[in-house]
């Protein structure tokens, strides 16, 4: 009993969630035990699931980890979580993250930091990564069979490059939207976060699929992931894109990604040198159309809605809108919004937001002519292994640079994915990304799976 006390209090000890629900896991799991006695068996019966806290979930309490959303209980389930839910899952409860999924290091949580379950080389604690940060950690730490993440701009790879786990982002489109609440919607995707490809392809299965809820929903069907996952890459040709070699990576990294395009070759696939010579500019575009479309999405918590309302004594509307926002947001998410507001504004929008809408599609177009010479793209994920806990918490531009290899596939809204792949010098987890055409979840995921 000790010994099960103390594995409770060090897996609590991570943060990782911020409502349980263990009863509602239970009663999947006893659904799916009966639904077996009748002959049915669903895709995921009974399987255990971390529910990221950015899906809103019908009678438990989502906050996307923000302080104005507590004790948001929404009326209504998220698509994602739903087909989840109808294919046999039970939900062990919601996981913590970057508040408003704005962050890469799951420090800017109003429910706390989540800690990596990998010490540093001096048992330093390490971040999870972000903004999944509690999806990676709960996963990596073996507390669920695997995690619903989104990703905006990097926020499932990230994360599971820091924590030696493995996640998908899809295509753009393909994971319904609706009742996640929106960071960046032209950005915003689902997907799975699990211990392997297998997993991986398994949960994205049951996740993705067309809703009318969403407009930006794609209405194609749902391939069969799992049978993609042959391991065999005669015929596929690879790209290395050579302006993801930049100044300052480790060493470690780039032996990484050479010895990944190594596996790669010798599943048969053939690795050619390409180019995308406006990656440079992904990062600044990121963080223009990013904030600019979180400003007006949060423009919602107005103090009236949802959640927090703080209305001063003799106070009028605009006080209360400014208490709310004031008290309800933290600081990153306030940084978000005055930067989105300022490049949308009258003044600065051609200069700012429409001059990065151009430039995104030159980034786009840049991925169009490198599928004219490949199939798939191999790079890093993140320039580092796990950075520790406060390390760049107070400088934003440091946090920012760590997204460098994945915001170009969620400006073009490409599936990606990141595989564990190695350890660093320090002996932690290194993620190697696959970036594929669009809708071609099955080739990233079988690449995957022969790197694994
Ligand atoms: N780290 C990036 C950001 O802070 C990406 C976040 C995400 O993908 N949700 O915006």
């Amino acid at each position: 009993a000790e010994a099960h006390n103390d594995a409770v209090a060090g897996a609590r000890a991570l943060n990782a969630f911020t409502v349980e629900t263990p009863e509602v896991a239970l009663q999947a799991a006893e659904a799916a035990d009966a639904a077996l006695a009748r002959g049915e068996a669903k895709p995921l019966a009974g399987i255990p699931l971390g529910i990221k806290d950015l899906f809103c979930t019908e009678g438990v309490e989502s906050t996307a980890g923000s302080n104005i959303l507590k004790g948001f209980t929404p009326p209504y389930e998220s698509t994602v979580s739903a087909k989840l839910k109808a294919d046999g899952a039970g939900m062990l409860g919601k996981l913590n993250m970057d508040e408003f999924a704005m962050g890469s290091s799951n420090e800017t949580s109003a429910w706390g930091k989540v800690t990596n379950p990998w010490r540093g080389k001096g048992n330093e604690a390490l971040v999870p990564g972000g903004s999944s940060g509690g999806s990676s950690a709960a996963v990596a730490a073996r507390l669920c069979a695997g995690a619903t993440g989104t990703d905006t701009g990097g926020s499932i790879r990230q994360p599971a490059a820091f924590t030696g786990i493995t996640g998908i982002k899809p295509t753009y489109g393909r994971c319904s939207r609706w009742g996640v609440v929106a960071f960046a919607s032209s950005l915003d995707q689902a997907g799975p976060m699990a211990r392997d490809v297998r997993d991986c392809a398994i949960l994205l299965k049951s996740m993705c699929g067309f809703d009318p809820k969403d407009s930006t929903s794609l209405d194609l069907p749902v391939p069969d992931f799992e049978a993609a996952l042959t391991g065999d890459l005669k015929g596929k040709t690879v790209g290395i894109p050579k302006e993801y070699t930049i100044d300052g990576i480790p060493a470690e990294i780039d032996a990484l990604w050479q010895r990944g395009a190594d596996m790669l070759r010798d599943a048969g696939a053939e690795l050619v040198e390409v180019s995308l010579p406006h990656t440079k500019y992904a990062l600044p575009t990121y963080y223009i159309i990013a904030p600019a479309e979180a400003s007006s999405n949060l423009a919602r918590y107005d103090g009236v809605r949802y959640g927090l309302r703080e209305a001063p004594e003799g106070g009028n509307l605009i006080d209360m809108y400014e208490a709310t926002r004031s008290a309800g947001f933290g600081d990153e998410v306030k940084r978000r919004i005055m930067i989105g507001t300022y490049v949308l504004s009258a003044g600065y929008y051609d200069a700012y937001y429409l001059k990065a809408q151009k430039v995104r599609t030159l980034i786009q177009r840049d991925f169009d002519e490198a599928w004219k010479r490949c199939d798939l793209l191999l790079a890093p994920t993140a320039p580092s292994a796990a950075f520790a806990m406060g390390d760049k918490v107070d400088d934003p531009i440091a946090m920012y640079l760590n997204d460098v290899f994945c915001v170009p596939a969620s400006l073009a809204g490409l599936p990606a994915m990141s595989v564990p792949a190695g350890l660093s010098d320090d002996g932690l987890p290194l993620g190697l990304q696959l970036i594929g055409k669009a809708l071609d979840e099955e080739g990233v995921l079988n690449a995957g799976y022969a790197l694994e």
